[in-house]
């Protein structure tokens, strides 16, 4: 039995350094509803911070800084792999039509 803690991954490191610089240039809000989101409550909660792409992956978009951005879950859940133009045209309509 040994004691030590199993460390994090390099990866899951660079991935938190990522999420971090995200949510400082978006002021912790998600890119397309602007609701403050939280990057360490319970996976599935609506405001949970997730990476969304711009272009999506399924589309070739990688992960690069310039094509990530943060969105809450509930966002990320229904956008899935609706081009970022779609959707933005979709959450506008929602808006003004609510
Ligand atoms: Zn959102």
């Amino acid at each position: 039995m040994t004691l030590t803690k199993p460390r994090k991954s390099r990866a899951t490191r660079r991935r938190r350094a990522h999420l971090q610089r995200l949510l400082r240039r978006q002021k912790w809000r998600c890119y397309w509803c602007q609701i403050k989101v939280m990057p360490y409550v319970a996976h599935g909660h609506p405001c949970k911070a997730t990476f969304d792409h711009l272009v999506t992956q399924s589309a070739g978009g990688g992960n690069a800084l310039s094509n990530t951005v943060v969105a809450c879950y509930a966002c990320n859940q229904r956008r899935r792999d609706t081009d970022a133009e779609t959707w933005a045209a979709q959450l506008a309509a929602e808006r003004a039509g609510a």
